[in-house]
C-alpha cells in the first residue's frame, strides 16, 4: 500500500477519526488559510496568499457539498502551488473529462485525500455488499461529497474490480477504472441499445437497477461476448448518464 499522502498525514496529526470530524475550514485554518464567502463574477473559489497566510474566497450561495471542495481544491494549491495565486473557474474544480496532469488536477487529487482519505474511506466503502450506486450515495452523505467525487474515489479504493463510464449524446466523454482492472478492458464509444444507459441517457427512467449484461455491450474487444458484468446507471451532470460496471473475477486474467 502506498504511504500516506500530505492530506492524510494532516488529518492523523489533527487526530481526525471519522468522516464528520473533517471541519474543512478549521483544517483551513491550521494551514493559516482563512476561508470567506463571496460573490465571484468569473471564477468559483480562489486563493490569494502571502507568506504563510491566506484568504480563500469561495461562492456561498451554492450546493454546501461543492463549497467544500472547492474550499479543500484551493487548500491543495496552497500545499503544491505556494507563491502563486489561484483562481478556479467551476469547470477547473472537480472536472473529470479533463484528464490526468496539471496543476488543477494536482488541486482536485490533494481535496479528495482531505475530504475523504483512504484510511476512512476505504472501510467504510468495503462495508458495503457489493458496488452501487446506494453504496456510492451513502458514502456522500458520510464525507459530504458530491456523488461524482465519490463514485471516482469508490472506484480507486473499493475492493471490487468496478469502472464508472460517462457517457453524454455524442459518445463516451470519459470514464474511469480500478487499478485491478487490465489496461485491454477498455470501454467502447457508442452505447450499446442493449444497456438500460440508453433509456437513462434519453430521459426515459432516471437510474436502473443492478443488472447483469454480457460484456460486450460495453466493450468490443474480441472474446468479450463469453463475459458478463453488472451494469447499474444514473443520470449525471445534465443530460450525461453515469454507468457503473462491476467486472466478474474472470475478467481480470
Ligand atoms: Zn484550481
Amino acid at each position: 500500500m502506498k504511504g500516506l499522502g500530505q492530506a492524510e498525514k494532516l488529518l492523523q496529526s489533527l487526530g481526525v477519526t471519522s468522516p464528520d470530524e473533517i471541519d474543512i475550514e478549521a483544517i483551513a485554518w491550521t494551514m493559516g488559510a482563512k476561508v470567506r464567502n463571496g460573490i465571484l463574477e468569473s471564477c468559483e473559489a480562489r486563493i490569494i496568499g502571502f507568506r504563510n497566510q491566506a484568504i480563500i474566497t469561495v461562492k456561498g450561495d451554492g450546493d454546501p457539498r461543492r463549497r467544500r471542495f472547492s474550499i479543500a481544491h484551493e487548500l491543495g494549491h496552497w500545499q503544491h502551488h505556494r507563491g502563486r495565486s489561484s483562481v478556479c473557474r467551476a469547470s477547473e474544480i472537480g472536472s473529470v473529462s479533463q484528464g490526468g496532469a496539471g496543476i488543477e488536477r494536482q488541486a482536485d487529487n490533494y481535496a479528495a485525500d482531505l475530504l475523504m482519505p483512504a484510511y476512512l474511506f476505504r472501510p467504510l466503502a468495503a462495508a458495503h455488499r457489493r458496488p452501487s450506486f446506494e453504496a456510492i450515495d451513502a458514502l456522500a452523505a458520510a464525507f459530504s461529497t458530491s456523488r461524482l467525487a465519490t463514485a471516482q474515489r469508490f472506484i480507486d479504493h473499493s475492493p471490487w474490480p468496478c469502472m464508472i463510464v460517462c457517457h453524454g449524446q455524442n459518445g463516451r466523454r470519459w470514464f474511469r477504472r480500478n487499478g485491478g482492472i487490465p489496461d485491454h478492458w477498455f470501454p467502447r464509444d457508442d452505447l450499446d441499445p442493449e444497456s438500460d444507459a440508453m433509456d437513462v441517457l434519453y430521459g426515459k427512467i432516471d437510474r436502473s437497477r443492478p443488472t447483469i449484461i454480457g460484456a460486450d455491450a460495453w466493450f468490443d474487444r474480441r472474446g468479450a461476448d463469453r463475459f458478463e458484468l453488472t451494469e447499474e446507471c444514473v443520470k449525471g451532470f445534465g443530460n450525461d448518464v453515469l454507468a457503473l460496471l462491476t467486472l466478474k473475477d474472470q475478467m481480470l486474467d
